[in-house]
């Protein structure tokens, strides 16, 4: 069975590249999956060089000039150096190296270019951090993005964030309810609409309806209740929304087809990881009851689709529950099919992993349903003693 940990170039810097993959090598985990472009955040670092960690937005290499010199978008620049020498570094100890590659949540790139960020229901463009999957100029980039991390010589670029996003404003005092929080966050820019009106969708009439919907919520009316289903936002907001919300799939299959398709014309493979399962969990390990695999066409993400144009997928389970992760693997299996290789994420400590036989449970159970790997997040955010727990869940369940 195949594992990683994911590591931030902030730990390599910080703590240097052989302590960290000699760490990582003496767990008995086959590789590292490594931040080549993330978005900007500030964390807390248990063993880092600082424990209170500032990341920007930036792509850690230099781009090839022949990639991005035609294109409007550029990557942010990063630690140009920051693979120098890390393949290298890895073979030695017989590791692999992936490309964790963040496409298409950088609000830099946002600010500068407001007109490629999802504009909402109401025409404002309030999301700089969220670029939209639907315009050609950032779909250019992702696909020469991805082929400059595959250049890096990576065994995989693992995609994060290429499909669209859920709305995330910092700030509500207006209790918008799941569906309407979700009819908030969908694109209606110029390109969405005219994608989903080329496949027969009443765009502008699911445009007035959301505004409509969350007007009233904002001017008081109660939200609605209860977590987004097909048949829940039907009734709420009618079949044009849905049929608008099934629409962006188009948009999100055929940019991951392009940029799964130039990956492999640069030697590597891509493994795309939808965020669904970050949505649901990521703030204290208790899901909400849907399955990922079953609500990530909330996000364009259509995995009976995808799974005849990807070779490998990502899971974050991030769920305290190991019946849960096995649930969760086993339900993306169901739709990507049973010969694709689905990699499980699991996080092995707060809060999803109180302690090693809690990481371990949900390590067997990821294995019993089928997940061909498991992944840990992340090597700078969590205690040494807590990553001490790797070797035992990765041995005993493997
Ligand atoms: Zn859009």
């Amino acid at each position: 069975m195949d594992s990683s940990v994911y590591v931030f170039v902030e730990d390599l810097r910080g703590e240097g590249v052989e302590r960290v993959l000699d760490r990582i090598s003496a767990y008995g985990v086959a590789g590292v999956t490594v931040g080549a472009v993330h978005h900007a955040s500030r964390d807390v670092t248990p063993h880092g060089l600082s424990r209170l960690t500032v990341r920007h937005d930036g792509a850690h290499f230099a781009p090839p000039a022949d990639l991005f010199s035609g294109l409007r978008l550029a990557p942010v620049p990063g630690y140009p150096e920051a693979f120098d020498g890390l393949r290298e570094a890895c073979a030695k100890r017989s590791m692999k190296l992936h490309g964790w590659t963040v496409f298409l949540r950088n609000a830099t790139i946002g600010m500068e270019h407001p007109d490629v960020t999802v504009r909402d229901c109401f025409g404002d463009r309030g999301s700089p951090a969220d670029l939209c999957p639907a315009h050609p100029d950032v779909r250019d980039y992702a696909v020469a993005l991805a082929r400059a991390v595959a250049r890096l010589g990576v065994d995989s670029v693992v995609a994060e964030s290429l499909h669209f996003s859920p709305l995330e404003a910092q700030r509500s005092f207006v209790p918008l309810g799941p569906m309407d929080a979700y009819l908030f966050g969908l694109c209606f820019c110029d390109y969405c609409m005219r994608r989903a009106t080329d496949l027969g969708v009443q765009a502008e009439v699911a445009r007035e309806e959301c505004a409509g919907i969350v007007g009233r919520v904002f001017d008081g009316d109660q939200p609605a209740q209860g977590e987004v289903t097909r048949a829940a936002l039907t009734a709420y907001a009618g079949p044009d929304v849905v049929a608008y919300a099934r629409a962006r799939s188009e948009t999100v299959t055929t940019l991951v087809s392009e940029v799964a398709s130039a990956v492999a014309e640069e030697g590597s493979k891509l493994v795309f990881v939808d965020s669904t399962g970050a949505v649901k969990g990521y703030a204290d390990g208790l899901p909400t009851p849907g399955l990922a695999a079953h609500d990530a066409w909330q996000f364009g993400v259509d995995l009976v689709a995808l799974g005849d144009l990807v070779p490998a997928f990502g899971v974050l389970a991030y769920a305290r529950d190991a019946a849960r992760v096995a649930d969760d693997v086993g339900a993306y299996l169901r739709s990507v099919g049973k010969d694709r290789e689905v990699r499980a994420v699991l996080r092995p400590g707060h809060p999803d992993s109180d302690s090693a036989d809690r990481l371990l449970a949900k390590a067997r159970g990821a294995k019993a349903a089928g997940a061909l790997a498991v992944d840990f997040y992340a090597y700078g955010l969590v205690p040494h003693p807590v990553l001490d727990r790797i070797p035992a869940a990765l041995s005993e369940a493997l």
